[in-house]
């Protein structure tokens, strides 16, 4: 078998407006506007910014009928500024909403975990959207699932699957397959191990729908894009993904140029190899191979590993197939490549989508990026945070930052920056930062510490899912975050020379 070639997983084709997603066609790239959809100049403005970065396709939020009925003059006014950008309705909590949008965007997505389906409002929206050639996403969330679904299965990767997997079926049972699925966690492991067990399940009972890729809140920066690259990056190289999002709590269009970074570099790859899923990638099996409990960096000393250098045009193929056909099955490994990119970013984000499955499925045991023009440290911290980024690892605060969007209720790229520069010297912590009380407290999951927009210029503090400090001025919030942590323990004073007082 040779592991060295990739392929795509066979999905049947979507149209989304004038974009077509699946079968033959190349990985599309995505994002979502961030503006209030009721601001019509300020939400066309944006889309048509991501628009001319590459993003052909864009979501906004339609969080009730307002919004929803707005969709109409924001549609209306890009076509009559000439794009033909695909445009997506984002619904939460009310079915009726769903309705209004589909009238006039391409794309509905629903999220099985807060969408009522009492009355047959799904089998109808099928129906209307079939009748208008409006695509559907079922877009699951590792935050957000039902609470039926989570009495049973729990917040894991199956009860993820369990709840897709309902709505897919109606959607066959109708004969309607203009559908898309996701499965977004802001943790790699459980969003990876769901997509798996998603394809798994859909390939039993014959379904083909394309599949949307992304890691929810990853947050910004070079950490945000490792984070995306390292979880996108594992299932692109299993041949699964037909549209991806990079989600940064930064400008929409920033996203764009990352997401094609991924697309490109993953369909330079030559020919097919085989997708694996063996064993031990199943969340419920999952182990390390090795003893080794704290994976290194190449700066590290090194006595007692195999560095196992990739050189191929597929490294994650070579190198999964090179660990597993090792003599000593249990021997550590420090996975190593070469890459010659200009920038950091590009080295960091190829360096995470190639080495960084490696890591998060067990089979590495070390990252050794070899990039010259880039100094020891620079390249010590990449690895440290793709190390992080894959879950084996954490060296510094993880922040679980949403992008922003219509519900956003401050100015989050502002807030997290400054969040940061108090807390980035803090380890094993994860801290949410979350635009909206309405999903912000599900989707950051398992974070240690929230800070959630509650109302404008208000917020309230969370310690893991238990509420604190509801409804505070902002300007007093970041201090009584602080307090917080410290009344809990959790706070260490930051070595000489960094901010965090
Ligand atoms: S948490 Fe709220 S504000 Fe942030 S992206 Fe999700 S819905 Fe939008």
């Amino acid at each position: 078998m040779d592991l060295t070639k990739f392929r795509r997983r066979p999905t049947c084709e979507v149209r989304i407006g004038r974009v077509t997603i699946g079968g033959r066609y190349p990985v599309a790239v995505q994002s979502m506007t961030n503006t209030d959809t009721n601001d019509t100049a300020a939400s066309v403005a944006q889309i048509e910014r991501i628009d001319r970065a590459g993003g052909k396709i864009v979501r906004l939020t339609a969080q009730g009928r307002r919004e929803g009925e707005n969709l109409a003059n924001i549609v209306r006014q890009l076509r009559a500024d000439g794009y033909d950008t695909a445009t997506v309705a984002d619904i939460h909590f009310v079915p009726e909403v769903a309705a209004i949008a589909a009238q006039y965007v391409d794309k509905v997505r629903i999220n099985p975990g807060n969408y009522r389906n009492e009355h047959g409002e799904f089998e109808a929206l099928i129906e209307q959207c079939r009748r208008r050639g409006v695509a559907l996403r079922i877009g699951v969330n590792h935050g957000s699932l039902a609470k039926r679904v989570f009495d049973r299965w729990g917040d894991t990767p199956q009860g993820m699957v369990v709840s897709a997997m309902e709505f897919l079926r109606i959607c066959r049972e109708r004969d309607f397959d203009q559908v898309v699925v996701s499965m977004k966690s802001s943790n790699t492991r459980v969003m990876v191990a769901a997509y798996r067990l998603l394809v798994e399940a859909m390939d039993a009972e014959g379904m083909h729908y394309p599949i949307h890729l992304g890691v929810t809140e990853a947050g910004n920066g070079l950490e945000g894009r490792v984070k995306s690259a390292v979880g996108i990056g594992a299932l692109l190289a299993d041949g699964i993904g037909d549209t991806i999002r990079v989600s940064l709590t930064e400008a929409p269009e920033n996203e764009i140029p990352v997401a094609r970074m991924l697309v490109e570099h993953f369909a330079s790859r030559p020919g097919e190899f085989e997708v694996l899923h063996p064993e031990r990638y199943s969340p419920t099996a999952y182990r390390r191979r090795s003893h080794v409990t704290v994976p290194v960096v190449h700066s590290e000393p090194l006595d007692g590993f195999r560095i196992l250098e990739a050189r191929s045009g597929n490294p994650t193929a070579e190198l999964r197939a090179a660990i597993l056909n090792l003599d000593v099955a249990d021997e550590p490994v420090v996975v190593r490549r070469r890459y010659e990119e200009p920038t950091l970013e590009a080295v960091a984000v190829k360096a995470a989508a190639d080495l960084g499955p490696l890591l998060l499925d067990g089979l590495a045991d070390g990252i050794w990026i070899d990039a010259p023009g880039f100094d020891e440290a620079q390249i010590r911290d990449v690895e440290l945070m793709i190390l992080q980024a894959a879950r084996v690892r954490f060296s510094h605060t993880e922040y679980i930052a949403c992008p922003s969007c219509g519900r956003t209720l401050y100015d989050i790229e502002k807030t997290l920056a400054d969040i940061k520069a108090r807390t980035s010297h803090l380890k094993n912590l994860r801290i949410g930062v979350m635009g909206c009380i309405v999903n912000g407290p599900g989707e950051m999951a398992d974070a240690d510490y929230g800070y959630v927009g509650a109302g404008p210029g208000r917020i309230t503090l969370y310690k893991g899912r238990e509420v604190i400090v509801r409804n505070i001025p902002q300007e007093e919030a970041l201090d009584r975050l602080i307090e917080l942590i410290r009344e809990n323990g959790d706070w260490t004073d930051a070595p000489a020379g960094k901010s965090g007082k």
